[in-house]
């Protein structure tokens, strides 16, 4: 058994959408096959992978280190102990010899493509859902049923309260009970407008979450606290940059509320400096550690060991991203839930087809590796890569 080749394209994921820090116009994400020589029912098993939004594609850093290292390397060095099928740790070593610690740049977004394409495949040769494999490993009982909450609420040219209205009217009509919106992108005054227009909308229907993407020095940020804590929300997100700890430690003084960070950190060391220096609270905060941008899920297993290190629970996580390998980890690993986005990034993001949002949860189908196939748009589009 081994990988015969690893294919990437860099695809446009561009929408004309704005948060506080960032325009998506020009948004890219890397697109990954790894292909196997193990047949099944007649074809080879492919292994499929993508970064989530927000960061870009890693073309160069796949093509120039990552990939060859894989397809230099023994089959020996990287299959299980019974060679019976790919292993995603010994892979994983493969891809990341000769490279420093530390600086967790745009390498861990190249390598969790990667490695999530290896899930998949790994998946496959099993014959089985990947939640399941990963329940199974790990001596878990499945959650099939997983929490979603639709993201959206961007910044958009001409955009005004009605529109914003209206999205998120159009979220509770297709089953979300939670939204969650941009704010840090307007001064504070337009923010807090923008923010009642949607509370009167979803009224006693729905919760509200709020987004700053890392927009907020301190000062900034306890005004902002301070507007918002008079809301029932559901989260305070990113409130300032992603690394800085001492600012997300005092907001703990100015919020009693929830609050969500973790998107922006891409390994498992800087998981464990949240942890020990940000002051989040596992009673109540929210850890958003997407596994496509922070070297994949062999890295995000790492992540939960720290955090039960220090005493969080799995079901503190809710993902970034919106994709659904997080939807595998959250069913079969038991997280929180996970980042949905009913309007954006496609073909990438959502569900398999024929998947319905119920009461903010949807029911994972039973699809073999990470469920693609069962997304027609988004298989189509893999399937022109490698097969
Ligand atoms: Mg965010």
């Amino acid at each position: 058994m081994r990988i015969i080749e690893i294919r990437e394209a860099t695809k446009p994921i561009a929408s004309p959408i704005r948060n506080a820090y960032i325009d998506f116009g020009k948004m890219t994400a890397s697109l990954v096959a790894v292909v196997t020589d193990v047949v099944r029912n007649g074809k080879r098993v492919v292994g499929y992978g993508f970064n989530s939004n927000g960061r870009y594609g890693q073309g160069g850093l796949i093509r120039e280190r990552f990939r060859d290292r894989v397809l230099q390397a023994d089959p020996a060095t990287y299959l299980n102990d019974e060679s019976a099928n790919l292993d995603p740790d010994k892979i994983w070593a493969a891809m990341m010899q000769n490279e420093k610690p530390g600086g967790h740049g745009e390498r861990s977004v190249a390598v969790g493509t990667i490695d999530m394409a290896v899930w998949d495949a790994v998946a496959k040769i099993e014959r089985k859902p990947l939640f399941r494999l990963l329940a199974e490993r790990k001596g878990i009982e499945v959650t099939p049923k997983v929490f979603v909450y639709a993201a959206g609420g961007y910044y958009y040219p001409g955009k005004d309260d009605t529109a914003l209205r209206g999205e998120m009217r159009s979220y509770l009509d297709r089953g979300y009970n939670v939204v969650k919106m941009k704010i840090g992108g307007a001064e504070i005054g337009e923010d807090q407008r923008r923010m009642e227009a949607v509370l009167a909308e979803i009224d006693n229907e729905a919760q509200l979450a709020v987004d700053a993407n890392g927009r907020f020095d301190l000062e900034t940020a306890i005004a902002y606290a301070r507007m918002l804590r008079q809301y029932p929300l559901f989260w305070f997100e990113e409130i300032g940059d992603p690394l800085d700890y001492a600012l997300q430690a005092a907001m703990a003084e100015f919020y009693p509320g929830p609050m969500a960070t973790g998107e922006n950190l891409f390994s498992h060391h800087d998981a464990r400096n949240l942890l020990r220096y940000g002051g989040m609270r596992p009673d109540r905060d929210w850890l958003q550690f997407d596994c496509a941008l922070s070297y994949g899920l062999v890295e995000y297993l790492r992540t939960l060991d720290v955090l039960e290190t220090f005493g969080w629970s799995p079901a503190r996580c809710i993902p970034h991203g919106g994709h659904q390998m997080s939807l595998n980890i959250a069913a079969g690993l038991g997280l929180g839930g996970n980042e949905s986005y009913p309007d954006l990034f496609q073909p990438y993001g959502g569900f398999p087809d024929g998947v319905q949002v119920i009461d903010g949860h949807i029911i994972m189908p039973d699809l073999p590796g990470i469920g693609f196939e069962g997304k027609s748009d988004l298989i189509a589009e893999m399937r022109g890569l490698a097969e």
